[in-house]
């Protein structure tokens, strides 16, 4: 698995950003350098050292060459550093908090009560991005801290034309006076990923653990389309929602049509999603009928529906064009016998943390 969270030793006290350049001859290249950047020195088989600005950084674990353009944000005092973004990755996300006001049964990052403002160092790591990047802002719910959020999204978009935005939010929490702020922003760069798991309320809001969460996000999916916000769809296909997926389909088509893009997704097994497996995961090899005809639904009304985290093998042939490759690089792996499979190239394979008796019934090319 591609390491998020880098050992490191550094001569500074306090938190920074720092960006390595790791490139040869950026020593002699020192123009286009920014106060920011840290150059390569010495690298070992062990560490690489990295030096800019006052500060000194010894980085164990990586190689030197696969990291230049990376933006980490160091805190010396636990002696790590955070890939806040991988110059040549196109999954960042950034964590804005691990606060959050549902409790979903399948939650992969469970909530915490506390909240760092993460915001101010964000900022500087995406001034530092590379060209042309799409940045995903998720938590917990970012939307707990909407007016910062905001304001940060109006900054970032104003300073980096060249980049979008992904940002995961349940929608509880816009209104309409958020119609102005939101109107501020380059909406066209912004896509807003909104978890919807049900038509029927009662299975929506248990799902969610969160009483009148279904009528709030209707509401808010509203708002945001009269903003002309960018939404997709998500929904995680499990036991409780998998019977009403038709339903869901109709609801979409015929409520919600102004989405851009609708999302089916396979569980993630870890945090809640563990915890409640055996409950939730729904083998979609042996019930794609749910699968199919809801998509088959949505897609002849004119929504684009799309499979998420779906092993291509897993799905009948004529339903694979609808399944990208959507698992992070840095939690994605294949099982053994993926070995030598023609679909390799395109299938998007399993979660790190998928159980090894993957739970398909019907499963590799036939
Ligand atoms: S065998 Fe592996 S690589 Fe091939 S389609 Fe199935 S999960 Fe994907």
């Amino acid at each position: 698995m591609i390491p998020l969270r880098l050992k490191i030793e550094t001569d500074a006290i306090d938190p920074y950003v720092v960006r390595l350049r790791s490139f040869e001859g950026v020593a002699h290249d020192t123009p286009t350098l920014s106060s920011f950047d840290a150059v390569l020195g010495n690298a070992t088989g062990e560490s690489a050292d990295f030096s800019g600005g006052e500060r000194t950084l010894r980085v164990f674990g990586i190689d030197a060459s696969d990291v230049n353009g990376d933006v980490l944000f160091v805190v010396p005092r636990r002696g790590t550093a955070h890939r806040l973004i991988r110059a040549n990755s196109r999954h960042n996300t950034l964590l804005v908090t691990e606060r959050c006001d549902q409790l979903c049964l399948m939650c992969s990052q469970p909530p915490k009560k506390q909240h760092v403002d993460m915001l101010p160092y964000f900022e500087t790591a995406v001034l530092l991005s590379p060209e042309n990047t799409t940045i995903g802002l998720s938590g917990g719910e970012p939307t707990l801290f909407k007016s910062e959020l905001l304001e940060f999204l109006r900054r970032m978009l104003a300073a980096r034309p060249d980049i979008d935005f992904h940002v995961l939010t349940n929608a509880q929490h816009f209104d309409r006076d958020d119609l102005a702020k939101l109107g501020e922003l380059d909406l066209n760069r912004v896509l807003w990923g909104v978890p919807v798991y049900s038509s029927d309320p009662y299975v929506h809001d248990g799902i969610v653990a969160k009483p009148g969460a279904f009528d709030k996000v209707r509401e808010g999916l509203s708002i945001l389309c009269q903003a002309g916000a960018k939404i997709e769809l998500r929904t995680v296909l499990m036991k409780p929602n998998a019977a009403g997926l038709a339903d869901l389909a109709g609801f979409v088509t015929t409520s919600l049509p102004f989405v851009d893009k609708w999302a089916i997704m396979q569980l993630e097994n870890i945090g809640y999603g563990r915890q409640n497996w055996d409950s939730l995961f729904f083998d979609s090899s042996r019930g794609f009928d749910t699968v199919g005809k809801a998509l088959d639904l949505a897609i002849s009304r004119g929504i684009n529906a799309m499979l998420y985290n779906f092993p291509l093998c897993t799905l009948p042939p004529n339903y694979r064009p609808f399944a990208p490759s959507t698992i992070s690089d840095w939690k994605r792996t294949y099982v053994s016998e993926c070995a030598g499979c023609g679909l390799l190239d395109d299938c998007g394979g399993f979660f790190e943390w998928h159980p090894k008796a993957h739970g398909y019934e019907r499963f590799g090319v036939t």
